[in-house]
């Protein structure tokens, strides 16, 4: 039997990424393919630099995405600034940070964890503990917007207190950018990596990474080779560097580069504080909703993030038949939980493109409608009045 074209059905996306991705990224996507070197491309990598430096809020003049998902930005930062024997201090509160142990020690790093209970945000105070006790540290790393719960660490004051301790920062803003206050500069992060098809509402696929001059000055200065040949950074710029002549590194995936030059563009035109605000509006009016319906949030109020609400699962309730129906009669996507969360959450996205009333209304219609067919304890019918009250505020 022939196979025939695959037509994926229409989703709504609001787990922990993908996001939907506007119409105008995916008609951005079906753009004509050019090459990698032609002049037009070229003056177009340039654009993309200026919108990620905005997007980030940097003037790094190392700034590009990553041909690669943020799984490999978080590698791009790893390889290019641990070197064999460095110590590097993880902050871990969920999931992600336990990937950095892992690429701290492939590297052949030695990683000193400083660990938080999951759903809580990173404290700065057992990271000062840390450095105290371990002053040959090279490297802190954390995640910013913990996606495997939905804490949100204050970046800010965990990279002053690094750098009270001459350390260089690693910071994973693959939930955060576009979603929540992020400032490369004024925060003095020295390498961060992102995503695309998170708060940028862009497809999966591409890491935008950054990184400051200072972590510029440690990369050249390495004593041993960037283990990866892919991921030097000493190679790539080669191709993504301003002021020299661009050489072939990699073929460029072009068209998924025009997908996010234009979500990039539609943060631009929104405006950086509006799309911070978006997210954190549409959050507390879904947080009205599952409040009302008798649902319970995972983090304290002062550490969520907007765009990603972990929520309790009720006693007794399946979870996986839960999100099953959801997909299945209203072609709605929540996330479950991961690691030692798993099957004890529900991880509900509102990101980028897919922060937006309607999409409110929807999931906690579509809760509500499972839950009391899954005779589950929760109060029906007052979710969405609750939060129409808020989205009128
Ligand atoms: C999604 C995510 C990643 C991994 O990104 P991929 O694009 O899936 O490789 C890393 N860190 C955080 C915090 C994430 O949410």
């Amino acid at each position: 039997m022939a196979i025939t074209p695959f037509h994926p059905p229409q989703r709504v996306l609001m787990g922990p990424g993908p996001s939907d991705v506007s119409p105008r990224v995916l008609e951005a996507l079906s753009r004509p393919t050019i090459g990698h070197l032609d002049p037009v491309f070229v003056s177009f990598m340039d654009e993309m630099k200026v919108l990620l430096k905005f997007a980030f809020q940097t003037d790094n003049e190392l700034t590009m995405p990553v041909s690669a998902p943020g799984s490999a930005g978080m590698e791009t930062c790893f390889v290019n600034l641990v070197e064999p024997g460095d110590k590097v201090i993880v902050c871990q509160n969920g999931v992600f940070g336990g990937r950095m142990k892992e690429n701290v020690e492939r590297i052949g790093g030695i990683a000193v964890m400083v660990q938080d209970d999951w759903g809580r945000a990173v404290d700065p105070q057992k990271l000062e503990d840390a450095l105290k006790a371990n002053p040959d540290t090279k490297v802190v790393a954390f995640v910013h917007a913990e996606t495997s719960t939905g804490a949100q660490s204050d970046a800010k004051t965990l990279v002053e207190i690094a750098h009270k301790y001459h350390c260089l920062t690693i910071v994973d803003a693959v939930t955060s950018l576009g979603g929540t206050p992020l400032k490369v500069d004024e925060w003095n992060i020295d390498a961060i990596y992102s995503g695309t098809q998170k708060c940028l509402s862009c497809t999966p696929g591409l890491s935008p990474v950054s990184f400051s001059p200072n972590a510029q000055e440690k990369i050249k200065n390495r004593k041993t080779r960037v283990q990866s040949w892919f991921m030097d950074l000493n190679l790539v710029m080669g191709y993504w560097g301003g002021a020299t002549k661009r050489a072939y590194h990699h073929t460029a995936p072009i068209n998924a580069l025009y997908g996010l030059h234009e979500a990039l563009v539609m943060l631009q035109e929104e405006g950086l504080h509006n799309a911070w605000a978006r997210h954190h509006n549409n959050h507390l009016a879904l947080r009205a909703g599952l409040e009302a319906m008798g649902l319970n949030f995972v983090v304290p109020e002062a550490e969520r993030l907007p765009q990603l609400n972990a929520i309790s699962v009720p006693d007794g309730v399946d979870e996986a038949a839960v999100r099953s129906i959801l997909l299945s009669d209203y072609h709605l996507e929540i996330g479950a939980g991961l690691g030692a969360m798993a099957g004890k959450v529900w991880r509900i996205g509102l990101m980028g493109h897919a922060s937006n009333p309607r999409n409110v209304r929807l999931c906690l219609n579509a809760l509500d409608d499972v839950l009391v067919r899954l005779k589950a304890p929760i109060k029906h019918g007052v979710a969405v009045d609750a939060a129409n009250r808020k989205l009128a505020d």
